[in-house]
């Protein structure tokens, strides 16, 4: 079986990229396979692991200030400044073995092929494993992305995980340094490209190749309480209730309404979905006195979430009147914008899969990536390989060695494009 995807003179060692991701997966927490929580020990022991494999592969190796692990090779100019390739090596709770990992492994099977075939580049390459991508046991996500960007806010070393330890104290456990965060913001990357598997079903259903994602979702998420009166359910006339789950339900229905029109009409991307709802007093015999749902609304068009919102807000106005109750003001809980990925990196990674023959699709991701962080720090691209029946963040999540090899392959190809076009400052 052919098992080389190669780039031109250069060619992606799939069998070697496979060894990789099995050999990290077994580092796990043996009763939940596959967890390597960021923070934790094994989470540190996997890092020992890649820090070898980086040193090994020719590449210096430090964790910058907010604690990602970067390997580095620097380039016959190095003046010209970076070209960056990763992703993360943490996972969810019982997790998968691609997510995440799937890019930090590419970024080092990049390096070796470059070395085997004896391809020096004139930029320096980095590989960077960001710290926690997934949400972290501090309650914040993308922690090693946001400190590249500077939106590592100071308040949000203050946030304390179950035991009480603050994330600055974290930090300095896996060798960040919260005190010099500005040292970690990066302006000499000039490309950043992430490989990450779909953990959605639109290539493998389609059977392609590989997709170059056009934007990342910014999430928007809305809470709303509807308050009304608890009252006997045996005694109380319909006619005179104030039933606030009534109010509530319509309004689920509702989101999921509009959502579709919305993803309908627009060319946009829009999803919604309410992921909580609870009732109060929540007995059976008594009717609900108050609701509280959480809606979930992701977009790749900043002017779509607004319109949904004003909608969502009229609307569940309505509902309330019709079940007279009251209906709090709307309070938007988090409210991340959507990032676009660079034009020309999107082109130059369509040419690369053309050029390998794969085929390709563009498509807009649903999930967020420390590449949206990257967009602040440098044009940034990213690149879909496509996973079994669209599984992600649990331990079935799979996706084929050749299929991973074959996204590898584009972002070798794309590297060695950037490093002969990227624009250089005289
Ligand atoms: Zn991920």
């Amino acid at each position: 079986m052919e098992r080389c995807v190669a780039a031109k003179d250069v060619a992606v060692d799939a069998n070697r990229l496979w060894a990789d991701l099995m050999a990290l997966a077994e580092i796990t927490d043996p009763r939940l396979p596959y967890t390597r929580r960021s923070f934790s020990p094994l989470f540190l022991e996997g890092r020992r692991w890649l820090a070898e494999k980086f040193a090994e592969a020719g590449l210096t190796v430090r964790t910058d200030p907010a604690g990602n692990l970067i390997g580095q090779l620097p380039g016959k100019l190095p003046a010209l400044g970076v070209i960056a390739v990763g992703s993360h090596s943490d996972t969810v709770p019982s997790g998968g073995r691609f997510d995440g990992i799937a890019g930090v492994v590419n970024g080092l099977e990049i390096v070796r092929a470059l070395r085997d075939a004896h391809v020096r580049l004139d930029h320096t390459i980095e590989v960077i494993d960001f710290l926690a991508e997934e949400p972290s046991e501090y309650g914040l996500s993308c922690i090693g992305s946001r400190g590249m960007s500077g939106a590592l806010e100071p308040r949000m070393l203050d946030m304390t995980n179950s035991v009480g330890e603050t994330l600055r104290d974290g930090l300095r456990r896996v060798g960040g340094d919260p005190d010099h965060l500005d040292a970690a913001r990066r302006s000499d990357i000039e490309a950043f490209i992430e490989l990450h598997i779909e953990q959605g079903i639109v290539l493998e259903s389609q059977s392609l190749d590989v997709g170059i994602v056009t934007a990342i979702v910014g999430i928007r998420r809305i809470e709303i309480v509807f308050v009304g009166e608890a009252d006997h359910a045996g005694t109380t006339p319909m006619a005179l209730r104030h039933d606030a789950l009534v109010a509530g339900t319509r309004t689920v229905a509702a989101v999921r309404r509009i959502a579709e029109q919305m993803a309908q009409e627009e060319q946009d991307y829009f999803v919604a979905t309410v992921g909580v709802l609870t009732i109060e007093p929540g007995a059976a015999n008594v009717v609900p006195s108050r609701c509280r749902m959480v809606i979930d609304a992701r977009t790749t068009n900043r002017a779509l979430i607004e319109r949904f919102t004003q909608i969502i807000e009229r609307e569940s106005g309505q509902h309330a009147a019709d079940a007279r109750v009251s209906r709090a003001p709307l309070a938007i809980l988090s409210d991340g914008p959507p990032a676009s990925c660079d034009p020309t990196l999107r082109a130059v990674m369509e040419q690369s899969a053309r050029e390998l023959d794969l085929t390709t699709l563009d498509i807009a991701s649903g999930a967020g990536h420390d590449t949206a962080f990257m967009t602040r720090v440098c044009p940034s691209g990213m690149v879909f390989v496509p996973c079994r029946q669209g599984k992600s963040h649990s331990p079935e999540e799979w996706a084929d060695a050749d299929a991973i090899a074959a996204g590898a392959a584009v972002v070798l190809q794309s590297v060695k494009t950037l490093d002969r076009s990227l624009p250089r400052k005289s």
